[in-house]
């Protein structure tokens, strides 16, 4: 029997898997297509993916629902089909990890904002995230809300988990360091405001993932998070900055180069690292082996 999440993370560095993202891209999922429509379409490219990270040594795999609230859903159509394809994405996970390793049910921000900057309540988002969570809960052994950039949402999504009674992941995706400003995300939220109101939301992790930020400026940001915070911190940085080639936006930092940063990260006093856009299984065994996780 594994041990509960909360209490695994304390022991020793906890590896999570890397991108699902730009994974499904790489296994043909097109340009406009929905990824979460991908968890019954394509069932088994799913838990091909969720595999590679578990050979790679990842002890955890995220579901395949970063973009599955109803309001994301929407814009593909598929507003009804919440229930089904976060479901799906718990089952497919679960088959995965099995009963020895865990399943994170993942949540990612709406694209929609709290009024008066966007046209919504913060009622409205509390019930959108409810939502999509009660499915997620089903099967996953934690929740992770992640690249969230409003304080509001990601409380609002906090709120939304903890009526589950499951661990509850929180993150924010942030710029780079800002003279006299120093790290925000893009609508502004610094790293104190966002340990505070975590704290006060009972987040029982909180962390930082993706971001224009490269795993060397998260070393600084997770630094800046551990001076404010005894909790559990969450770290999964891109592969690089994003860059523009073309129409495309490649992340292309090798897993030797991101690996060679792990050891700081860890130091600087994250309990669960793992990789965002771009990272792939290559990526996690390479984390894995600075752990001491590798495989012989
Ligand atoms: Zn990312």
């Amino acid at each position: 029997m594994k041990k509960p999440f909360l209490e695994r993370i304390k022991d020793a560095p906890f590896l999570c898997d890397g991108a699902m993202g730009t994974q499904l891209d790489a296994h043909g999922l097109e340009a406009g297509q929905c990824h979460e429509e991908w968890n019954v379409l394509q069932p088994e490219k799913v838990e091909q993916i969720h595999r590679a990270y578990i050979e790679a040594g990842a002890e955890a795999i995220l579901t395949n629902t970063f973009g599955g609230t109803r309001w994301c859903l929407e814009r593909y159509g598929f507003g009804g089909r919440v229930g089904e394809f976060n479901s799906a994405a718990v089952e497919r996970a679960r088959a995965v990890a099995g009963e020895e390793r865990y399943v994170l049910g993942d949540v990612g921000p709406t694209a929609e904002f709290v009024y008066p900057l966007g046209k919504r309540k913060e009622e409205e988002f509390l019930e959108v995230f409810r939502e999509q969570i009660s499915f997620l809960a089903e099967g996953a052994d934690a929740i992770a809300v992640q690249t969230m950039t409003a304080l509001e949402e990601l409380a609002a999504a906090v709120r939304a988990a903890k009526e589950t009674g499951l661990p509850v992941i929180a993150s924010m995706a942030f710029q780079p360091e800002v003279p006299g400003k120093g790290f925000r995300t893009i609508m502004g939220v610094a790293i104190e405001q966002m340990v505070r109101r975590l704290q006060e939301e009972g987040a029982d992790v909180i962390g930082t993932n993706c971001g224009t930020v490269d795993i060397a400026e998260m070393v600084e940001i997770v630094r800046q998070m551990r001076e404010l915070t005894a909790l559990p911190i969450f770290a999964e940085a891109n592969a690089g900055k994003p860059r523009l080639v073309g129409e495309r936006t490649v992340f292309d930092q090798t897993p030797e180069l991101m690996a060679e940063h792990v050891p700081a990260l860890v130091e600087a006093g994250a309990n669960i690292i793992g990789g965002c856009c771009g990272t792939t299984p290559e990526h996690i065994r390479a984390f894995a082996k600075r752990i001491g996780r590798g495989k012989k």
